[in-house]
């Protein structure tokens, strides 16, 4: 169990906060999605609670290493501001920190927050800097985590730091590893994980992984035409990843060794071309016309699919099941969708794409857990070790 903020003495102790702000910002830098500032609300009302002198810090958007307005962190302050009530201090400083933000984090009180630059305008963050890790630490006596969407990167913000201050995380990762924590090491079985999307290479280490310990697993989307190809199949048009062809069938072996549920889909709606207006129709899985590229699962996996999810306790869901974005191939991924909904089951939803398909079906509320973060929850699910949590501290 790692350490979080209520695990600590933080009344009138400078409290640095590495949130996740990485908001997506309009033309006329106005924030157009709010969610990542909202949900980093609780770990900061908690600190201002408790009389904390709370500085936040985070990225936002790729400044390549160098001051950049575009990417100022202006638009944050205002919307924390308005949030919480009261003001976030904001110091812009095109060196993140320097003799003015060190003052004014000097001259915080206990309950006031305060809001440093983008992260990203100094090159060392994404190197994890030993020098700028320094500066960011000698703001604060403590260190707190809770951007996870950045966790799997070691950062100055989100692993250098710790090295000169002790660390514990907010509430947001205390919640992403509670739900991905049990779902991989103590989940309520079986346990069913399901894997779409396009890019093949991104999810082997996943279900490497994850095939000793799943009890059933569906592979849907784009990858399982690689799967397709492996078995043989005619599939046409369809995206395929050739280099990977060899290793799906040797996935496909173990899991089945393992005794592992292994699932694709028997049928597929295929389109002329990648087109939501294309001609399309389905076919079998086996089936598949040679001028066809398969965009969705079929009426029958979609009644595959939903009969293992009715059998789940645990179900972690990542990738949709069909080209979702285009509404004539979005009606897997929507039944996925819908079917996780109506489970009583622990449901994930592992970021990225199906945590947008989601929240786009207004289905989120009905899901245990939406994972903030999708490369970080891919690599918790891959196994590996993320570096902006190992360095909290163990209860
Ligand atoms: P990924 O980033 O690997 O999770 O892939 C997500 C993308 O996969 C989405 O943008 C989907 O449109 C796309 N996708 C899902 N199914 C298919 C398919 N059958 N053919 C092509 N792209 C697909």
């Amino acid at each position: 169990m790692k350490m979080t903020v209520k695990d600590i003495d933080v009344k009138g102790k400078r409290v640095i906060v590495r949130c996740d702000f990485n908001v997506p910002i309009d033309e006329s830098g106005r924030i157009t999605d709010e969610t990542r500032v909202i949900g980093s609300l609780p770990t900061i009302r908690y600190l201002v609670e408790q009389g904390a002198k709370t500085i936040l810090m985070s990225h936002m958007g790729r400044p390549d290493g160098a001051p950049d307005m575009k990417y100022t962190l202006q638009p944050v302050a205002d919307s924390l501001s308005a949030h919480l009530g009261q003001k976030a201090v904001f110091v812009s400083s095109p060196t993140v920190v320097d003799e003015a933000v060190r003052a004014a984090a000097e001259r915080l009180e206990g309950g006031q927050v305060m809001l440093l630059e983008n992260l990203r305008f100094r090159k060392e963050e994404t190197k994890n800097g030993e020098e700028f890790s320094k500066e960011l630490a000698s703001l604060a006596e403590i260190y707190v985590n809770d951007a996870f969407g950045t966790a799997h990167r070691a950062h100055a913000s989100t692993a250098g730091i710790a090295a000169f201050l002790p660390a514990v995380s907010g509430f947001l990762i205390e919640k992403e590893v509670k739900f991905l924590g049990e779902a991989v090491e103590n989940p309520a079985r079986p346990l069913l994980a399901i894997l779409g999307g396009a890019k093949v290479k991104d999810k082997i280490p996943v279900i490497e992984n994850l095939i000793g310990k799943v009890d059933a697993l569906i592979i849907g989307g784009g990858m399982a035409y690689t799967f397709f190809k492996a078995m043989g199949y005619e599939i046409g048009l369809s995206i395929l990843d050739e280099d990977s062809v060899g290793l799906a069938n040797s996935l496909a072996d173990a899991a089945r060794a393992k005794g592992v549920e292994f699932i694709l889909p028997v049928d597929v709606k295929a389109a002329l071309a990648f087109d939501n207006d294309a001609e399309a129709g389905y076919c079998d899985a086996d089936k598949i016309p040679a001028d066809r590229m398969g965009l969705d699962i079929g009426p029958k996996s979609i009644e595959l699919f939903t009969s293992v999810i009715k059998k789940a306790k645990t179900i972690i869901w990542n990738g949709p099941m069909g080209v979702f974005e285009k509404p004539n191939f979005a009606a897997g991924t929507l039944a996925v969708a819908q079917a996780m909904a109506a489970s009583d089951a622990v449901t994930i939803i592992g970021g990225g794409d199906s945590a947008a398909a989601v929240e786009q079906f207004g289905l989120g509320e009905k899901m245990s857990h939406i994972s903030t973060g999708g490369g970080a929850s891919l690599e918790f699910l891959e196994g590996r070790t993320l570096p902006g949590i190992a360095v909290i501290k163990d209860k």
